[in-house]
C-alpha cells in the first residue's frame, strides 16, 4: 500500500502551570503533527516537538524540514520510505523522529495490527514515571516535591543549574524531607569538573538513583573522571544521541547509563537500535522525552513497556503536565503509574 498524502500541523496543549527553565517559559506543549495517509485510506501520526537548544529544531524549521523531504515519500511504501528517510534525508532528528514514528504507526496500521504487537509486549504490568521538579528557589523546588509526592508520584527528576551550592541544598532538603522517594538529579550539562565532585562529595549521606548529564555534552574526558570517581552512577544523556554515541560513551566508560530519546536519535527504528545494543550490552537505561504531544509519549511508552527488562528508568511526564487528560494517550496515568487502556 502506497503513501498517498503527508501533511503536517502545528499543534498546542495547554498546560496546568507555565514550565520554566533557565532559557524559556512556556505555557503550552507546541509540537508538529505529520499525518501520513496511504491509497486505502489508512492514516498514521508522528509528532516532534521544537527543542533548539538540544537538536537545534524549532517549529518552523521541522516543518520546512518535513516539507522538503514530503514529495520523495509519496507514492512509496512505508518499508520504503523508512529505508529512505534513515539513509539519505539529511533533516534534523526531531523531523525525522515524526516522519519515522508516521511511517511506523501506519506500517501497522496495515497490518491490522496493534502497536503493543507490534513491539511485542508480553508484560503489561503498570510501569512508572518520574516527574520533574523544574529548576526554581529551594522552597518552591521543596513545596513542588511535597506536592507530588502527595499526589502519588515518588519517583522525582530534580533539575539543577550552575549554582552548585543551591543544588546541594536542594536535593539534601528533599532527601531529608521525602524518605520513601527516588531522586535522579539533572544538571543539564550546567557544572565544571570541580562542581560535579564538590556535589557528589555533599552527598554521602543522601540517597539518590543518578546523576544526569552533569558537565557538557563535549566533555567526555570529564564524564569520565566524573564517572570513576562517583559513587552515584552517572547517566549520559545530551552527550548521547545516536547509536555510535552510544557506543562511544559506554566503550570509554564515561557514563554507567544513557538516556534515550526519540527526538535525538531520529525515531523508532534508531531508538530500536539503540536498545538492541543496551540489551546485548546489559546497559542500563533511561526512556527519556522532551515536553512532548500525545502520539509521540504514545510510542515512547510501547518502547518502554517492550524493553522494561534494560528501561530501568522511565521519564514521560508531560501528559502529567497537561491542564486537561489527553483522549489520544493509549495510556492511563495515575500519579506516576502508568497502564495501557483497555
Ligand atoms: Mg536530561
Amino acid at each position: 500500500m502506497k503513501i498517498s498524502k503527508i501533511q503536517t500541523q502545528v499543534k498546542q496543549i495547554e498546560l496546568k502551570t507555565p514550565f520554566k527553565t533557565a532559557l524559556r517559559e512556556t505555557s503550552h506543549v507546541e509540537f508538529v503533527r505529520v499525518h501520513v495517509e496511504d491509497e486505502n485510506g489508512y492514516v498514521g501520526i508522528g509528532e516532534a516537538p521544537a527543542t533548539k537548544a538540544i537538536t537545534g529544531e524549532d517549529i518552523e524549521i521541522i516543518l520546512n524540514s518535513i516539507e522538503s523531504v514530503r514529495e520523495q515519500f509519496l507514492e512509496l511504501t512505508c518499508k520504503e520510505t523508512l529505508e529512505i528517510l534513515h539513509s539519505t534525508c539529511s533533516i534534523g532528528s526531531s523531523a525525522k523522529a515524526a516522519l519515522d514514528m508516521a511511517f511506523i504507526s501506519l506500517h501497522v496500521k496495515q497490518k491490522n495490527r496493534s502497536l503493543a504487537e507490534y513491539f511485542c509486549i508480553e508484560n503489561f504490568t503498570p510501569i512508572k514515571t518520574d516527574v520533574t521538579i523544574s529548576l526554581n528557589s529551594a522552597d518552591v523546588m521543596l513545596e513542588d516535591a511535597k506536592k507530588a509526592y502527595a499526589a502519588d508520584m515518588s519517583i522525582l527528576k530534580v533539575k539543577v543549574g550552575s549554582d552548585v551550592l543551591h543544588a546541594v541544598d536542594i536535593v539534601r532538603k528533599i532527601t531529608k524531607e521525602l524518605l520513601h522517594v527516588q531522586i535522579l538529579v539533572d544538571a543539564n550539562q550546567a557544572w565544571s569538573f570541580e562542581d560535579s565532585h564538590f556535589f557528589i562529595n555533599n552527598m554521602f549521606d543522601a540517597k539518590i538513583e543518578l546523576i544526569e548529564q552533569p558537565v557538557v555534552a563535549s566533555d567526555l574526558e570529564s564524564l569520565k573522571k566524573i564517572t570513576e570517581f562517583s559513587h552515584i552512577p552517572i547517566l549520559a544523556d545530551e552527550a548521547v544521541f545516536t547509536l555510535a554515541d552510544v557506543k562511544k560513551v559506554m566503550e570509554s566508560k564515561s557514563a554507567d547509563m544513557i538516556n534515550i530519546k526519540l527526538m535525538k536519535c531520529g525515531g523508532v527504528t534508531k531508538a530500536l537500535e539503540i536498545l538492541e545494543y543496551a540489551r546485548e550490552k546489559n546497559i542500563t537505561c533511561m526512556l527519556g522525552s522532551m515536553l512532548e504531544g500525545p502520539y509521540s509519549i504514545n510510542i515512547a511508552l510501547y518502547l518502554a513497556f517492550a524493553y522494561r527488562d534494560i528501561i530501568k528508568y522511565v521519564d514521560l511526564d508531560s501528559p502529567l503536565l497537561y491542564k486537561e487528560p489527553s483522549s489520544e494517550l493509549d495510556f492511563l496515568f495515575k500519579g506516576c503509574e502508568i497502564s495501557l487502556k483497555k
